[in-house]
């Protein structure tokens, strides 16, 4: 377990990152339902720091209280620490480190803490006393008897859910990146064009089943490998980046064998064939372009190894679904679940996040599924349904959409 203690020299220099900047939109605020009284906290989106609300208002409502400092600021609610490291996506809660999708920083001198802290992390840690409500945008102070009401009477959508999840969905490769050119595909149609339409189906899909979908690009467009995870912050709860596979010029004699589905998240179990799909879809780095440094490598490391720890078991389940649901429908081979720890898409990932190859274009059958309009619709469905099982499970754990009241 990694211990604050480690990361302390690092995040000095992280701290000096720039300050956030509040993006002007029209007001939002939540709740905070208390026995002293109701108070309405506003919130913010800070293009990088992701949703945010105020300390001081958040804190004095909570009857807690700050200690300011530097990098990290402590925050003590119900006699709980929690440290904030200031401008990275991360917490101390007592001596264990835990991510977050955003992070806490300044504006001027005021404190603003990541809304997530609000609608996750209170009521997970302190879960006999509060309780966040998402119908309502409520944080609610209490016993548990005087709690369970309002939170009973959210209206759930027809399949169970509660209203308000975020999902991003990923349409693979775009622009000048035409990703595999498509061995059985027609002559001008890439990996990119198939993704995309995929990609809008499950948005369709998503959209219908009540689920908000994030497309992280809806034309043709290039969009850096490791901006794409970002667009699932803290209000989004997976990560779905869809591509097709095709195996290279040089396995030719196996492009009839070869075809089927996987899916593949971030972990150090790497397969040789999650490497070879890395390899490949890290290609795209090649038509990006670079940008100067982007932060203290040395807490990056740290911070990604934390979020993939956290969430494995969340990226796992999620993948197991949509290839038990694609399985279904979908005439060539289940090929599994696999890990690898370079794909560079998923590696920026703050939330569970999957990387699904819905077929090769390099095996006859497979292509005609991928560009047939009715396997099409078929797959995509197949897909939102994984998601939709997923997010019934994510909310059977205790977790739960942000809040359609904060939009
Ligand atoms: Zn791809």
């Amino acid at each position: 377990m990694t211990s604050w203690r480690q990361v302390l020299p690092l995040a000095v220099a992280l701290a000096a990152a720039a300050p956030a900047s509040l993006e002007a939109r029209a007001p939002v605020s939540i709740t905070i339902v208390t026995p002293r009284g109701t108070a309405r906290v506003p919130v913010t989106r800070d293009r990088h720091a992701g949703l945010l609300v105020p300390g001081g208002p958040l804190i004095r409502a909570l009857a807690g209280t700050i200690r300011p400092g530097s990098p990290w600021v402590e925050v003590v609610v119900s006699r709980q620490s929690f440290r904030f490291l200031i401008g990275a996506p991360v917490f101390a809660l007592n001596d264990r480190l835990e991510p977050l999708a955003g992070w806490a920083t300044f504006v001027g001198d005021s404190l603003y803490l990541p809304l997530q802290f609000v609608t996750e992390v209170l009521p997970r840690v302190v879960a006999e006393r509060f309780a966040w409500n998402p119908g309502q945008g409520s944080l609610v102070e209490g016993p548990p008897a005087a709690r369970r009401q309002p939170v009973d009477t959210v209206e759930r959508l027809p399949n169970g859910l509660l209203p308000g999840h975020v999902v991003t969905v990923d349409a693979g490769h775009g622009g000048v990146d035409p990703g595999n050119l498509g061995i059985y595909f027609p002559r001008g149609v890439n990996e990119k064009h198939v993704t995309l339409q995929m990609a809008t189906l499950v948005q369709a899909e998503l959209k219908r089943q009540g689920v908000r979908v994030v497309m992280t690009r809806t034309r043709d467009t290039l969009i850096n490998l490791a901006d794409r995870a970002g667009y699932c912050a803290q209000d989004c709860s997976l990560f779905v980046s869809l591509h097709v596979d095709a195996l290279d010029a040089r396995a030719r004699k196996r492009y009839g064998e070869v075809r089927g589905f996987h899916t593949i998240i971030i972990g150090e179990e790497n397969s040789e064939d999650a490497d070879r799909v890395a390899a490949m879809e890290n290609d795209a780095l090649r038509y990006e372009v670079p940008r100067e440094n982007e932060s203290a490598d040395g807490l990056d490391f740290i911070l990604r190894n934390l979020q993939r720890n956290e969430y494995l078991r969340e990226s796992a389940r999620a993948a197991e679904l949509v290839q038990a649901s694609i399985d279904r429908v979908h005439t060539g081979e289940n090929r599994g679940v696999r890990q690898s720890n370079i794909l560079a898409v998923l590696n920026t990932a703050r939330r569970p996040a999957i990387l699904v190859e819905m077929g090769y274009s390099s095996n006859r059958e497979d292509a005609r599924l991928l560009l047939n309009r009715n396997s099409q619709k078929a797959i995509a469905a197949a897909i939102a349904e994984a998601v939709v099982s997923y997010l019934r499970e994510y909310e059977r754990r205790g977790g739960s959409p942000t809040a359609k009241a904060i939009r």
